[in-house]
């Protein structure tokens, strides 16, 4: 799958778990990863207990593979604790506090490598993807929502899960109202979702995606022309923050927006380094590992806890 090769090594039952899907996988012990199944994420007051259910499911199917896996990987989304093994918060999947890993473990009778879906997922980017060699990075996801991976000096920096919430640095004070209540957060003007959103409320049309917005710029739309620029000044915006807090050497864009190619990296270069800057301008590529990162960042540590 995707091509990634992780070596030899122990097997494991590998899963990532997204605020609308589980994609499950296994990692055999010559480091390649089967195809991936998708399922819906459960939803509702027992969903802690469902995903636990998912889990020790995948694990159970995979019991009889040769050979059987020596670990799980889990990743989730949210706040997330990997040195507690704890999932501090989520809004969308609305859970508080979960030793997950000690769940999973006490279930399984496996030991478990238990993260943080971005973080994991940038780990992946760094390690075989797109910033393999860079010490100094940042991997952004740009899908519903907004995060980033970062990468000081080859260390990853994550605050203990509070770190590369990139998608509510505010980037225009006077902007429109974010979920987290602020105003003018990076995420409320250049996620997928709030290119969309920012499309019907200009227009009242329906559109399936930031995908449609983007082909309707680029027919002559007016309306649509202003939300993917103001998306992109928008982004190029929090990236100027990272490169003058952090200074990366390369900032790797994933997530569904990613997608767009040349429509968003052209541009988002050129509004990156406009002006002469007091900092270094980061070089932008896109994520190579994309879709499937959180899966692999899983792997590995699924990997390491069977050590
Ligand atoms: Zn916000």
């Amino acid at each position: 799958m995707v091509g990634v090769d992780l070596g030899p090594g122990a097997p494991v039952a590998v899963l990532d778990v997204g605020g609308t899907e589980i994609k499950t996988s296994v990692l055999d012990g010559e480091g390649h990863l089967s195809p991936a199944v998708h399922s819906p994420t459960p939803r509702g007051a027992d969903v802690v207990e469902r995903v636990l259910d998912a889990v020790s499911d995948h694990v159970e199917q995979v019991r009889d593979a040769q050979p059987a896996p020596a670990a799980v990987g889990l990743v989730v989304p949210g706040i997330v604790d990997a040195d507690r093994g704890v999932a501090v918060f989520s809004e969308n999947l609305v859970w508080h506090d979960v030793p997950f890993r000690d769940l999973v473990a006490e279930r399984t009778g496996l030991p478990v490598g238990f993260g943080h879906d971005v973080a994991t997922a940038g780990r992946a980017e760094l390690e075989l993807g797109a910033a393999r060699g860079v010490a100094d990075a940042a991997v952004l996801v740009v899908g519903t929502g907004i995060a980033a991976a970062l990468f000081v000096e080859g260390r990853p920096l994550l605050g203990h899960g509070w770190a590369g919430e990139l998608g509510h640095s505010v980037v225009d004070p006077g902007g429109p109202a974010c979920v987290c209540g602020a105003h003018g957060c990076l995420e409320a003007i250049a996620s997928a979702a709030a290119i969309t959103r920012r499309y019907t409320a200009a227009t009242g049309i329906e559109v399936p995606g930031a995908r449609e917005v983007l082909a309707l710029a680029e027919a002559g739309d007016e309306a649509a022309r202003n939300i993917w620029d103001n998306a992109i000044a928008a982004l190029a915006a929090g990236i100027r923050q990272l490169a003058a807090i952090l200074s990366p050497e390369v900032v790797v864009i994933g997530g569904g927006l990613s997608r767009a190619g040349d429509a968003l990296f052209g541009p988002l270069a050129d509004a990156v380094g406009r002006t002469t800057p007091p900092h270094r301008v980061p070089e932008l590529r896109p994520a190579a590992i994309g879709a499937y990162a959180g899966l692999v960042g899983a792997a590995l540590l699924g990997r390491e806890a069977a050590r």
